[in-house]
């Protein structure tokens, strides 16, 4: 993947159909990508914390959620094509989902939220089987719980929104035991695909 480094982040060049594209041979292959879709803050955080940074690199895929990081990319010379954002990113799955009856698995927001997200992208993907989902206020103390009833459902696409200061480092620590092809945290996509 053709990469362009801000503050020794690098972040992929692709566009979204590109990345689609990438990410469905992924997929299809069983071949693990943690994709992070970073904006500023996120940035902002690697920069003051290198726990933070580590924890970044460790992500397959970096993606420019943001225009201030189009705008950086551009400004050091080496520009990004386009902003792919969770949201964008988790519907362009989903329809991929749909020709190819991968499975899903919705982790975070509120119990209400989460099914309501649920029900509505089962609606509009029937294809797409959600294999389950879960509220995201749990503590370490229940990570190992959580982590096996994932394991179980073995969904192709597991899409996690705990807040990017949570759900980041959470998948990153994870992604071994989990197994799960393609891992992204998505923030406050299931808000707004709830309603
Ligand atoms: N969230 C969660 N568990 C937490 C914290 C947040 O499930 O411990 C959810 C919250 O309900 C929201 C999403 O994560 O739907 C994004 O949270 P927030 O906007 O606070 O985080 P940000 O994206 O600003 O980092």
């Amino acid at each position: 993947v053709p990469t362009v480094p801000i503050y020794g982040i690098p972040f992929s060049k692709m566009s979204m159909d590109e990345t689609v594209s990438y990410l469905t041979e992924a997929i299809e292959q069983k071949r693990q990508t943690h994709v992070i879709t970073a904006n500023p803050i996120m940035v902002m955080s690697a920069v003051e914390s290198q726990d933070y940074y580590k924890m970044m690199r460790k992500a397959e895929l970096i993606v420019p959620d943001g225009a201030g990081v189009v705008w950086a990319a551009n400004y050091v010379g080496t520009p990004v094509t386009e902003r792919v954002t969770g949201f964008d990113l988790l519907h362009r799955l989903m329809q991929e989902g749909e020709k190819r009856r991968w499975t899903a698995y919705l982790l975070g927001t509120s119990q209400e939220v989460i099914e309501a997200a649920a029900e509505k992208l089962q609606l509009q993907y029937p294809q797409v089987r959600i294999v389950g989902y879960r509220d995201g206020y749990f503590g370490p103390d229940q990570d190992a719980e959580v982590v096996e009833a994932i394991r179980q459902a073995a969904p192709d696409l597991l899409f996690v929104a705990r807040g990017a200061e949570t759900q980041e480092p959470w998948i990153a620590k994870y992604k071994k035991q989990l197994g799960v092809p393609f891992i992204m945290g998505v923030g406050g996509s299931f808000d707004i695909v709830a309603g």
